[in-house]
């Protein structure tokens, strides 16, 4: 076993929690239905799949819409600010609702309910809400569940610190095709501008031999795809070779398709990029997030790589699979960035020849009221320093703040905020590789699915479309789960 490895949560512990789930079973008086609604990345996507199980076991039934339900349950993101908006404003159209349907539960959990003072705050503005919990104690919610049925009073339950790894809980899967396993929880790198490591704890890796047997009763239901989940997959185990030998053996599985997200490049091991080359059943598609090429920047944005070290990956990579399918994630306007760092970022992008990247400005947050919080986030840590942050220097052009353009000539275009751009190419190709078509934001609305109407020939250089397009706010959902 590896030496981060976290210590399950006790069979006791969860022992306890069936008994609530078969307690909550009894106390229905009548067949109850539930409604979750996701927010944010496959992370979160995951855990509803846990709490629908759950649900499942205590006898809800699933309804077909929030109107229907007699339990509605929001798994809240606290990454993007739009995830978390949308959070706020329909707990608020939940209040409404309520008054129409007096028994109506409304819990709320998820990483917004792990930021400083939020559920304190949420339990003193919205005291309607019956059930306020975080994410590490999500094993808990049918004890926490059971408290609200008989003490008819809200509760509220959310643990600073994550704990150990909740193993065998019952789970509602979505897709009887795909499945999601995550392997690990959580984050060590604190990134300057990311609030994952405050909200989901530190690094913690389940067991191997649980993952490969998660993946085998997979397979022998028929699932033909699964996705690794973890904010930084590359450290899985501790990092070095860990990620790469639990590929290898999860190759052995024979499920057709295996893929994992997300990568942070410096942890991506040559061992991990040789399994490109090598494993039967991975997929030839990575995501690895840039999220600058400009030295300068990335250093500020700690991400501790630099541009050169980036290209030196995508080019062993495309030695080792020529024909790789590479994503990114690319932020432009963070505080300090001048015209130069953007030029860097776009001639990156030239050298690294992405197929598809998800670009955003950087999302400053509230100072203080509701949200009551700074970014980066990393300063706010004695344990872990955050580099300095510069103050951010208005730029004549406006650009390098939010809401701000790009120059002129960087490109013909404008980062038109709120208008949204996300270009990325069709995920419906052979083997999930992606083959060269870009899709306005406009034409992903809807589910997310591209229309497959290219407004762009194949080929099209990506920094004049970047450039030449609006980018999106960081805020909306979608994308993977950080690095
Ligand atoms: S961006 Fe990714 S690697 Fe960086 S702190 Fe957030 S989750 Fe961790």
């Amino acid at each position: 076993m590896q030496e981060d490895v976290r210590p399950l949560i006790t069979d006791r512990a969860l022992e306890v929690q069936r008994a609530y789930m078969r307690s909550v079973r009894k106390a229905n008086y009548r067949p109850q239905s539930y409604y979750i609604v996701t927010l944010g990345c496959q992370m979160n996507v995951r855990d509803s799949e846990t709490l629908a199980g759950m649900l499942e076991e205590m006898g809800y039934q699933r309804a077909a819409s929030r109107e229907q339900a007699d339990l509605i349950l929001y798994n809240t993101c606290c990454v993007r600010e739009n995830a978390e908006n949308r959070a706020l404003g329909n707990v608020i159209w939940l209040k409404e609702l309520k008054k129409l349907k007096p028994r109506l539960l409304i819990c709320v959990g998820g990483c917004m309910m792990q930021e400083k003072g939020m559920a304190e705050t949420l339990k003193r503005q919205y005291p309607f809400i019956d059930l306020i919990f975080g994410t590490h104690n999500l094993h808990r919610f049918p004890e926490l569940l059971f408290r609200v049925i008989h003490e008819e009073k809200q509760v509220c339950e959310v643990l600073d610190s994550e704990g150990g790894v909740a193993e065998g809980l019952p789970v509602r899967r979505t897709s009887p095709h795909m499945a999601f396993i995550n392997i690990m929880y959580g984050c060590n790198n604190f990134c300057s501008y990311c609030i994952v490591p405050y909200v989901r704890g530190r690094e913690r890796s389940r067991e191997p031999q649980r993952i490969l047997e998660e993946a085998r009763q997979l397979r022998d239901a028929g699932v033909q795809e699964i996705m690794l989940l973890g904010q930084n997959v590359n450290s899985y185990g501790g990092g070095g070779d860990a990620f790469a030998r639990l590929l290898t053996e999860l190759d052995k599985v024979g499920i057709p398709r295996i893929r994992f997200m997300t990568s942070h490049p410096k942890d991506l091991s040559d061992q991990l990029i040789d399994c490109f080359g090598r494993l039967e059943h991975l997929t030839g598609q990575l995501h690895l997030p840039v999220q600058s090429g400009s030295n300068r920047i990335l250093e500020l944005m700690n991400r501790r790589y630099t541009r050169e070290k980036y290209l030196g990956l995508v080019e062993k990579l495309r030695q080792v699979r020529p024909d790789v399918g590479l994503t990114s994630d690319i932020i432009v306007g963070f505080p300090g960035e001048t015209q130069a760092d953007f030029q860097d970022t776009l001639s990156l992008v030239e050298q690294a020849r992405f197929d598809a990247a998800f670009t955003f400005i950087f999302s400053p947050r509230h100072q203080g009221g509701l949200h009551g919080r700074r970014y980066p986030h990393g300063r706010e840590d004695p344990a872990h320093p955050a580099p300095h942050r510069p103050a951010a220097e208005p730029d004549p052009t406006g650009f390098g703040k939010p809401g701000g353009l790009p120059p002129a000539g960087a490109g013909g275009g404008g980062v038109h905020p709120g208008r949204g751009l996300r270009v990325r190419q069709d995920p419906a190709g052979p083997y999930g590789q992606f083959p060269g078509k870009y899709f306005p934001h406009r034409q992903l609305r809807g589910g997310g699915h591209p229309v497959r109407r290219p407004q762009y020939p194949a080929g099209t250089a990506l920094p004049k479309l970047m450039a030449g397009c609006p980018a999106r706010h960081a805020g909306s959902e979608g994308t993977g789960p950080n690095a």
